[in-house]
């Protein structure tokens, strides 16, 4: 093997890329490899923007150097002539060059390596681990998913999706989302939760595959339906079974404030320190509770019959969405006549709300859409939001989501050829 092929396959370049020379250098606290490399001359100057060719302006500012994978212990940079083209659309800009992204200061491989380790390890391993900063991470997750996405249609053959809102920054802003139920991918994400921001989505979607869409789940938010009632002209809503518990939980969360207020009220210290005790034991899905909260239930059970009734009114809800078509409509039934006349206001109210969005509820059971899909999204982005804090734009943050949940993590560098 040539010494220039070796070269190209430790740094992870393509054969339009010219191995010049290799040198170490002492860069003051460190010693580091400089690689220097041009373009293969048979290659024609492209533009670095649009890709399209254009004949050489001038030299540019010199040399530049992109950071490559370290070569064992020490860093490795490639360094090369950085001269610009008169391109037609884009002006006069540095031109492309094989081993890098545009404006980057990174190889791909270097881009990818990163891009796949952030979806893997903690932000702390991964700063010292490559030594660099967290919002250079963010500019790189930011340029490989943009590039992933203008490679392949993220909306082709959209049938049913899922729209939601999600906090981040403490519950200060909102992203809206959309999922793709078939594929159980992220497929869109925008700062905001109102009629505009969703409305962007329909406008990139066009009026011709918004048609094909069937199916759209949601929580019951009027934004959502008025949206969805302008563009996806085919499509039935569905209630998010997800939403549809949470406002039970809510609901049952209330009548245990309204009991620890009563008991405060009538000066029960125990009453008042067995309801504040017993709050994660009842909200809790019962397959998950620890011995001490099925003891603590037990109790409720036994001295409060009204917020035992709740909770069971819960759970019998609950148990609506885990069964499917006719039998979980069933159910639905029995839980709205006992809901109905059950007497404990919250709960009352959860009846009037459901009755009012019984369609979209009744679409949900039918069609059989799982809870899990929107649940297990919720989770992930709200942890990847959280990981985001630090990447300085909103664009980034929502590239780490699409990277992560949107089918746009890159396979390891270099991994892929030998699979
Ligand atoms: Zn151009």
């Amino acid at each position: 093997m040539r010494d220039a092929t070796v070269w190209r396959q430790v740094l992870g370049v393509d054969r339009a890329t010219v191995i010049v020379k290799v040198s170490f250098e002492d860069d003051g606290d460190e010693d580091v490899v400089v690689v220097q490399v041009r373009q293969r001359r048979s290659k024609k100057p492209r533009c670095g923007k649009c890709g399209a060719l254009a004949p050489r302006y001038d030299r540019g500012e010199g040399p530049r150097r992109w950071r490559a994978h370290d070569l064992g212990l020490v860093r490795c940079y490639l360094e090369a002539e950085a001269p610009r083209v008169q391109c037609s659309s884009c002006g006069v800009v540095v031109a492309q060059v094989p081993w890098a992204r545009h404006d980057a200061r990174h190889t791909y491989a270097f881009d990818d390596y990163v891009a796949w380790l952030v979806t893997h390890t903690a932000k702390s391993t991964l700063v010292e681990l490559l030594r660099i900063a967290w919002t250079t991470v963010g500019a790189i997750v930011g340029r490989v998913v943009a590039d992933a996405r203008a490679s392949h249609d993220p909306f082709d053959g959209l049938v049913r999706i899922g729209i939601d809102e999600i906090s981040y920054k403490r519950g200060h802003k909102y992203l809206t989302v959309v999922v793709d139920h078939d594929t159980r991918r992220l497929v869109w994400a925008a700062p905001g939760r109102d009629k505009a921001t969703l409305t962007q989505f329909f406008e990139l979607l066009g009026p011709e595959r918004a048609a094909k869409i069937a199916l759209v789940s949601a929580d019951a938010a009027e934004w959502i339906a008025t949206v969805v009632a302008e563009h996806c002209v085919n499509a039935t809503l569905c209630a998010d079974p997800f939403h549809i518990v949470a406002w039970a939980t809510d609901a049952l969360d209330e009548v245990r404030r309204q009991h620890w207020r009563d008991a405060k009220v009538m000066g029960a210290p125990s009453v008042i320190t067995r309801i504040k005790g017993c709050r994660y034991a009842l909200l809790k899905n019962p397959e998950n509770l620890t011995e001490r909260q099925v003891e603590s239930l037990a109790k409720v059970a036994r001295v409060n019959t009204t917020l035992y009734r709740a909770y069971l009114l819960k759970e019998e809800l609950r148990l609506v969405f885990q069964l499917r078509g006719k039998a979980a409509i069933k159910q639905l039934d029995a839980w709205c006549s006992w809901a109905q006349r059950c007497r404990i206001e919250p709960v009352v109210e959860l009846y009037h709300r459901i009755k009012k969005h019984r369609a979209s509820i009744e679409a949900s059971l039918t069609h059989g859409l799982s809870n899990g899909l929107i649940e297990s999204t919720n989770t992930k982005l709200r942890l990847l939001t959280r990981m985001a804090y630090g990447f300085r734009s909103t664009d980034n943050l929502i590239a780490l989501c699409m990277l992560d949940r949107g089918g746009y993590r890159p396979p390891l560098p270099g991994r892929h050829l030998a699979e």
